[in-house]
């Protein structure tokens, strides 16, 4: 039998990579993770999920947004914020992050190699340092690529990580820009034009589609463009920029309709690749689409077998959460560990201000197949929670069918939809009916109650309905 230095070798240590060597340990099995020193905790510590997340709160926290329906429109926590002050919140939690996962790999017993991860066959990979010869060779009977995604550039753009960024270099900015052009209306770019409009800056989104977030609730998108608009953000869609030009006072970003947009800064957020050009996937049998994607499984296998791959490098739907699971599920289908599939209901979470978050179906899919539903809404501004916490314009939707009275949707736009939405997800899990939350009694005053007014009116319409039909 062939004898290798480690039962599993993952390569990459965000999300996907950590739990499935983690899952590997927890079986006993001789675990090694590769990943640079200085972005151990993957993209998701270091440059994404984690910093931007505590940057929105941070934006949240020091202008006062969340406040001023109680305070006034001018209350600020403080005047003049600046990048310092922002910073400072996003490198204090980056660090305690990367902490909890260093000692989180040091407790199990997996040992964490500095460099970058290359196939030299495939049951072996080079790990090369940054030093000159400063290079490892492990092998393993099983390996797991976990090596994520970088920011896609397009090559007609000079990023020079000071006024045209792309979004993993966000942090990289010295002040708060006056003006910003985000191009690219996805998750990432909507979520940080938000955050930089709460901020003050003017935002520009350029989007060469005719819509953004077309996969969420339309009302809800309405409802958020609303506010975006209201925080002074221009919407460009259907345009695309063919230039950028920048000079000492800025920068001005041409489109193809002859527009010309002047701005402090621009920051491009349109689309990302799989880290996988400098993998070697050729030496271990294995090659990537035209987007740096590797292609798996239903167990998240390559082609090759014994090499599984997960997280964002296997594409959609590319979220933190469903990495980890990716990572635990590989690393428990290698060591023949019985294993549940994911359940299909899966969440949604948009970290914009205000936050969106919806699970299941939404109102236009089941229109499409023809599924009959009925609406139920709650409004947080008719909740005790809503006043209290100065949200006026946050809502619950609930989507109910008119068959079998089963929760099908749940959208939620407003303070804590990221959270709130799980309640939703669990009734759907179980296969709960409106009565179900009809008939619960919710902590008052919550945000939660939305459920049971959403719900109540819900049953409202639908007992409207059975009166009509049944007379
Ligand atoms: C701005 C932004 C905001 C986001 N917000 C959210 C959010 O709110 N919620 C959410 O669920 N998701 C969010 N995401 C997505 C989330 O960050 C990713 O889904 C998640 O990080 C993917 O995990 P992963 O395991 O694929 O590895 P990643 O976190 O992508 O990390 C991959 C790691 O592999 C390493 N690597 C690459 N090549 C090699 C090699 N050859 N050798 C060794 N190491 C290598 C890299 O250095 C990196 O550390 C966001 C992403 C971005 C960019």
């Amino acid at each position: 039998m062939t004898s290798y230095d480690y039962d599993l070798i993952v390569i990459g240590s965000g999300p996907g990579g950590q739990k499935a060597a983690i899952a590997g340990a927890k079986l006993g099995k001789r675990v090694a993770i590769i990943d640079r020193q200085e972005m151990v905790g993957g993209v998701c510590a270091n440059t994404g999920t984690i910093p931007s997340k505590t940057l929105r709160e941070a934006v949240m926290f020091l202008t006062g947004m969340s406040q001023r329906e109680l305070y006034g429109a001018s209350y600020r926590v403080k005047q003049d914020i600046t990048i310092t002050d922002l910073m400072a919140r996003t490198q204090h939690v980056i660090g305690r992050e990367v902490q909890v996962v260093r000692a989180q790999l040091h407790r199990n017993g997996i040992d964490l190699l500095n460099g970058f991860g290359r196939f030299v066959d495939e049951h072996t990979v080079a790990v090369e340092g940054t030093h000159r010869g400063d290079r490892t060779t492990i092998s393993g009977e099983f390996i797991v690529i976990a090596t994520g995604t970088t920011p896609a550039r397009p090559s007609v753009v000079d990023f020079d990580e000071e006024r045209i960024l792309d979004s993993d270099e966000v942090f990289a900015l010295t002040e708060i820009p006056s003006s910003l052009v985000v191009v690219g209306a996805g998750v990432i770019g909507i979520e940080y034009a938000s955050m930089f409009a709460a901020l003050g800056t003017r935002v520009t989104v350029v989007e060469q589609r005719e819509r953004m977030l077309d996969f969420c609730d339309p009302e809800i998108v309405e409802s958020l463009k609303f506010h975006l608009r209201d925080q002074a953000v221009t919407f460009r869609f259907g345009e695309k920029v063919v230039n950028v030009q920048v000079s000492d006072g800025g920068t001005v970003t041409t489109l193809a309709s002859g527009k010309r947009i002047p701005a402090a800064a621009v920051m491009y957020s349109a689309g990302r690749q799989g880290t996988t050009e400098k993998l070697d996937l050729a030496a271990a049998g294995l090659e990537s689409d035209n987007r740096g994607r590797l292609s798996v499984d239903e167990h998240y296998r390559t082609p090759v077998e014994h090499i599984y791959a997960v997280g964002d490098v296997i594409g959609f739907p590319a979220l933190a959460a469903t990495s980890m699971d990716q990572g635990r599920l590989a690393a428990y289908h290698a060591f023949g560990e019985p294993v549940h599939e994911l359940t299909a209901l899966q969440p949604i979470g948009i970290y914009t201000i205000p936050e969106i978050s919806y699970c299941g179906a939404t109102e236009a899919e089941l229109t499409s197949s023809a599924v009959p539903y009925e609406v139920g809404i709650s409004r947080y501004r008719e909740l005790a929670r809503g006043q209290i916490v100065g949200d006026a314009y946050g809502m619950l939707k609930l989507l109910v069918s008119t068959v079998d009275r089963k929760i099908l949707g749940v959208h939620v736009f407003g303070t804590g939809a990221t959270d709130l939405v799980h309640i939703g997800q669990a009734v759907m899990g179980c296969g709960g009916t409106v009565d179900y939350l009809v008939d619960t009694v919710f902590n008052y005053p919550t945000l939660s109650e939305a459920y049971k007014v959403a719900a109540l009116d819900a049953t409202n319409k639908i007992r409207a309905l059975d009166r009509f039909t049944t007379h």
